[in-house]
């Protein structure tokens, strides 16, 4: 069985590891547009300086795994084509390649590896009493003002955000809200439409018809899929998600199964704690067809959602099998111990396939 993996995050490490360990004779090729393995759930992290998102894949993969640098950019006829033009032959693909940001220009996106690194420099360079804005009130917004806030206490930190934390509870949004105003992040109830350049700072003109001045605008919305989804020809949604069976099979492309953020699974939040389920189980279903066997439908269920409000502190929503917030929810350094054993578990379970999930509605 030649199985192609594209994109080595989450969902594809564990994909890759786990069929390598169930089926030793696949012959298994992952292909990743950079070298490391990268824990975009620490990217707020990389972002102030606090913490590292990025390990070598080499120590990642599993022996006898076939890693490839580049950038696939389509798929067809069973190989995946990256763009130098090498083709790689495939039974069955895994398509990883996870979500995408679509910055307003004049602002640095957080939810990538090379943007992180950039907002890092520039926050580095700049001294305190400068202005940093964070756009974005999901918890990527939220995470990353309240770690710039609470690692940068000389800065003035403004979150701008036209919804905040719409997945938690009542309670759990108040409790976010005021954790963050509390560390002496602002919060505007707008929406940024344009950021131009003034005496070398950005002037960021809101919806509401005012403007401000800013020294870093770094994007904290993680907005879209992957390029590669649209280019590839596979079917998607009109977010640009591959369109999956309960296989996860791609539609109208059964020997091509799509998982994590850039697949289009109803009821699934673009999460690790979605990623690394589905790409287990489409192992353990790669495995299953190399046994002549029925393949098995994907089933998850959330537990709950986990907010860092810096250093360590944060706030874990506890949620129904659905996703939908309990009125439930647990806050301070416990909460953050557990973010830190759930970040911690994810890695694990994508380099070692070691991972058990709840099964579910999802
Ligand atoms: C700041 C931040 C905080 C977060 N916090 C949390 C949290 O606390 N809990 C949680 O569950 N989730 C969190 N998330 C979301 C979570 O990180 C993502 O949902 C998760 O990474 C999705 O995993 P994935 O494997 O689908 O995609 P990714 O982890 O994005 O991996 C995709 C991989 O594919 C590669 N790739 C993309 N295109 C190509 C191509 N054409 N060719 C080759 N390679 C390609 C990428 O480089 C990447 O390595 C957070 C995200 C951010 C940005």
């Amino acid at each position: 069985m030649r199985v192609v993996v594209v994109g080595a995050g989450y969902a594809g490490t564990i994909a890759a590891n786990r069929l390598a360990k169930k089926v030793p004779d696949a012959e298994i090729t992952i292909v990743n547009d950079r070298p490391e393995f990268v824990e975009r759930v620490r990217l707020h992290q990389q972002t102030t300086g606090t913490g590292g998102a990025a390990t070598p894949l080499s120590s990642m993969l599993r022996k006898g795994i076939a890693f490839r640098l580049g950038t696939a950019v389509k798929i067809g006829g069973n190989q995946v084509v990256l763009a130098d033009g090498e083709q790689l032959g495939f039974d069955y693909a895994v398509i990883a390649t996870g979500g995408s940001v679509h910055p307003i220009p004049g602002s640095i996106p957080v939810g990538t590896w090379e943007g992180a690194r950039a907002a890092e420099g520039r926050l580095t360079a700049l001294q305190d009493g400068g202005d940093v804005t964070v756009v974005g009130g999901g918890l990527t917004g939220i995470e990353t003002a309240s770690e710039i806030a609470r690692s940068r206490k000389g800065l003035k930190v403004r979150l701008v955000a036209d919804e905040f934390a719409a997945g938690l509870s009542d309670g759990a949004r108040r409790k976010v809200r005021k954790s963050l105003e509390k560390a002496g992040v602002e919060i505007l109830a707008d929406r940024i439409v344009g950021i131009s350049q003034g005496r070398g700072r950005d002037v960021v003109r809101l919806a509401s018809g005012s403007a401000f001045e800013s020294d870093v605008t770094l994007w904290a919305v993680i907005s879209g899929v992957s390029d590669f989804v649209a280019q590839s020809g596979l079917a998607v949604d009109e977010r640009g998600r591959a369109l999956v069976d309960r296989f996860l099979r791609s539609e109208g492309s059964p020997n091509v199964f799509v998982v994590g953020d850039c697949a289009a699974v109803p009821g699934a939040r673009p999460s690790c704690a979605t990623a690394s389920p589905q790409g287990a189980h489409t192992a353990d279903n790669l495995r299953r067809i190399s046994r002549g066997k029925d393949l098995e439908p994907y089933s998850m269920g959330y537990v709950g959602q986990a907010v860092g409000l810096g250093g360590m502190n944060a706030l874990m929503q506890l949620v129904r099998s659905d996703d939908s917030p309990r009125n439930l929810y647990f806050s301070g350094f416990f909460a953050a111990v557990t973010k830190e054993i759930v970040s911690r578990y994810a890695k694990f379970g994508s380099r070692t396939a070691i991972y058990v999930w709840r099964k579910g509605r999802i």
